[in-house]
C-alpha cells in the first residue's frame, strides 16, 4: 500500500466513475482517504461505457489505450499489480490511415518501415520527419512527463512554465508545426489528426499536443484482453479490493456547502451523505450549473465556463456483423480519411450544420480478441464527429437514423463490402445522448476545447478557487481529455488534496 497515508478518519466522495473518477478514488483510498464513488448510471467507465447486444461487446468510448504506465502506477500505489486484473495488448499497427483515393499508410512503430511509406509519399518528408519526431519528444517531456499531472492553481505556475512553452512554440497550431516540418499533405493529416481523438482541432490546438505522437511510440498503443470494460472493470474492482465503496445508479443532485465549505452531497434517491471533501469527475459545467446551482459561486462560475470554447461532438455507431474478422480487410484502428481536411474540420468546430462529407474513425476488435463477439461475427463501431448541439442543434432522434445509414453505406462502399447483408445488430449514440445521458454541456464529447487559452492554469483548476475543499478530475480540468490526460488529472488532483490534508491534520 501507499506509504503516504494520511488519515483513515478522513472522507471523500468522488462524482462520476469515468477513468478520472475511479483514478482519483483508487489513488485517495490507497491514502487512507475512506472514498465513496457515486456514478449515475448502472456501470462504471463514464465515456468508457459497454454495450452488449446478441453476444456483441461494444466499447461505447475509448479504444487507443497509450502510456500504460500511467495505468500501472494506480496499481502499484495501491500495492497491487495491473497484470493480476487485465491484460493489456498490444496492437500493431497502431493505426491505418487510409484515403478516397486508396492510399494506404501503416502507423507502425518499426522506424524502417515507417521511412519506407513516407518515402513512397515524399522521399524529402524523410529527413523532416525525423524533426518532426524529435520536436515531439521534446514537447511530450515538458508536456506530458513534467507538467501532464502537475496541478496548475495559481497563475505563477504558469509563469514558471512560460519560457519552455515559448521555446517550443506552444501558441501555433499542431498543424502548422506539422506543416514546418513535413511537406506532403496527406502526411500533415498523418501527424497532426490525433487532436481530434482528444477533442482538439489540429488548426488550433496548441502544438504541445504534438507530444501524442511521441507517446505513442514511446509507449506503445495497446488493447486490454476483454474490450477496455475489461480495464474499467479492473480499475473499480482495485479499488473495491482496497476497501473502496463504489455506488452505481447514484446520480448526485446536489453538492451541499456551508460557509464556502463542502460538508456533504445529496443523490437522487434524497439520500445525505456527509463528507471531507468532494472530487467532481462530471461535467465541469454540470457540476456548476447543476450540483451547485443553488450557490452563487455555482452560478456564476458555470455562465463563465458557458462562454468557453466546447469541444466538438461525435456520432458513433456500434455494429454487428455475421463476418469473420481474418477475412475482412481491415486492421483494429483505420482512420478513413474523406477528401477534405481542414475545410471539414472547421464545421466540425464551428456549425451551423452537420457536414455532408464526413472523416472516420473505424474500431475493430477483433483483429486483436475475437472473444467480443460470437463465432464467426465481428464486433465494430465507427465514430464521426460533428458539431456539438450549440453549433447545430439538430433534432438527432430523427437525422439520426438517416446519418447512420449514410455512414453505413459509405463504410460499405470503401472498406466492408456486404455490410447491410450481414448486418446482425446496430445501434446510434448521438450528441444528444452525450447530453442526457453523461449530462455532458452542448453534447461535447470531451469538455472544453484543448486551445492554449483553455489549458493549464486557463483551464478550470482541479481544486476550486472559492470552496477549497470541492476538487475536479476529468476532461474538464488539467490537463484535460484523453485516458492518460484525466489519468493524468487524478494525479494531480489527488496531490492536492493530500497536501491540503496534510495541512489541515
Ligand atoms: C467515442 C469516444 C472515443 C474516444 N476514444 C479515445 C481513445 O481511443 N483513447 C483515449 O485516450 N481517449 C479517448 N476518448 C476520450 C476519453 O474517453 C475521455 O476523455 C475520458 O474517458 C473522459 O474521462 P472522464 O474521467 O473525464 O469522465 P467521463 O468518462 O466523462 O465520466 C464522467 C462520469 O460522471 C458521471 N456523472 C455525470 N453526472 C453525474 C452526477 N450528477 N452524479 C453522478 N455521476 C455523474 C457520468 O455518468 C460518467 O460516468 C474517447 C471519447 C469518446 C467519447
Amino acid at each position: 500500500m501507499n506509504t503516504d497515508v494520511v488519515s483513515n478518519s478522513r472522507q471523500a466522495v468522488v462524482v462520476g466513475a469515468g477513468f478520472g473518477g475511479l483514478a482519483l478514488a483508487i489513488r485517495l483510498q490507497a491514502s487512507g482517504i475512506r472514498t465513496t464513488l457515486l456514478e449515475k448510471r448502472d456501470k462504471p467507465g463514464g465515456r468508457a461505457y459497454v454495450y452488449e447486444d446478441k453476444g456483441f461487446t461494444f466499447d461505447a468510448g475509448p479504444t487507443v489505450i497509450t502510456d500504460p504506465s500511467s495505468l500501472e502506477e494506480l496499481f502499484t500505489v495501491a500495492g497491487r499489480k495491473l497484470s493480476d486484473y487485465v491484460e493489456l495488448l498490444p496492437v500493431d499497427p497502431f493505426y491505418q490511415l487510409c484515403w478516397e483515393d486508396g492510399t494506404r499508410f501503416d502507423y507502425v512503430n518499426d522506424q524502417a518501415t515507417l521511412d519506407a511509406q513516407i518515402k513512397s509519399l515524399d522521399p524529402a518528408d524523410v529527413e523532416g520527419y525525423q524533426r518532426f519526431l524529435a520536436y515531439s519528444r521534446a514537447v511530450y517531456e515538458e508536456g506530458y512527463v513534467k507538467l501532464g499531472s502537475v496541478p496548475f492553481l495559481s497563475f505563477r505556475d504558469m509563469v514558471r512554465a512560460g519560457p519552455q512553452l515559448l521555446k517550443l512554440q506552444a501558441w501555433r497550431s499542431v498543424y502548422d508545426q506539422v506543416s514546418k516540418f513535413v511537406r506532403n499533405d496527406k502526411l500533415r493529416q498523418a501527424l497532426s489528426f490525433h487532436t481530434l481523438l482528444v477533442g482538439g482541432n489540429p488548426f488550433a490546438t496548441s502544438s504541445i499536443y504534438a507530444l501524442i505522437h511521441a507517446l505513442e511510440r514511446q509507449g506503445g498503443v495497446w488493447f486490454p484482453r476483454g474490450g477496455t470494460g475489461a480495464l474499467v472493470q479492473g480499475l473499480a474492482k482495485l479499488f473495491q479490493d482496497i476497501g473502496g465503496t463504489l455506488e452505481l445508479n447514484t446520480p448526485v443532485e446536489r453538492i451541499l456547502v456551508d460557509n464556502c465549505r463542502v460538508t456533504g452531497v445529496i443523490t437522487a434517491q434524497g439520500k445525505q451523505i456527509n463528507t471531507d471533501l468532494v472530487a467532481s469527475n462530471a461535467d465541469v459545467i454540470h457540476t456548476y450549473k447543476k450540483m451547485l446551482g443553488h450557490h452563487v459561486h455555482g452560478i456564476v462560475e458555470a455562465n463563465r465556463l458557458k462562454k468557453k470554447r466546447h469541444s466538438m461532438s461525435l456520432f458513433v455507431v456500434y455494429f454487428g456483423l455475421h463476418q469473420r474478422p481474418e477475412e475482412q480487410k481491415l486492421q483494429h484502428h483505420t482512420i478513413c480519411f474523406g477528401n477534405r481536411y481542414q475545410g471539414l474540420i472547421e464545421e466540425l468546430f464551428s456549425g451551423p450544420g452537420v457536414p455532408e462529407d464526413f472523416s472516420l474513425y473505424l474500431h475493430s476488435p477483433c483483429v486483436t480478441d475475437p472473444s467480443l463477439a460470437p463465432e464467426g461475427c465481428s464486433a465494430h463501431y465507427v465514430l464521426s464527429p460533428v458539431p456539438h448541439l450549440g453549433n447545430a442543434p439538430v433534432d438527432w432522434s430523427v437525422e439520426g437514423p438517416k446519418y447512420r445509414d449514410r455512414i453505413l453505406a459509405y463504410l460499405e462502399k470503401h472498406y466492408i463490402p456486404n455490410l447491410n447483408r450481414d448486418l446482425v445488430t446496430s445501434r446510434i449514440f448521438t450528441p444528444e445522448d452525450f447530453r442526457t445521458e453523461l449530462n455532458a454541456y452542448v453534447g461535447s464529447a470531451f469538455s472544453l476545447e484543448p486551445i492554449l487559452t483553455q489549458s493549464a492554469w486557463f483551464r478550470p483548476h482541479n481544486r476550486d478557487a472559492a470552496i477549497p475543499n470541492l476538487y475536479l478530475v476529468g476532461a474538464g480540468t488539467h490537463p484535460g481529455a484523453g485516458i492518460p490526460g484525466v489519468v493524468g488529472s487524478a494525479k494531480a488532483t489527488a496531490s492536492v488534496i493530500l497536501g491540503d490534508l496534510g495541512a489541515a491534520i
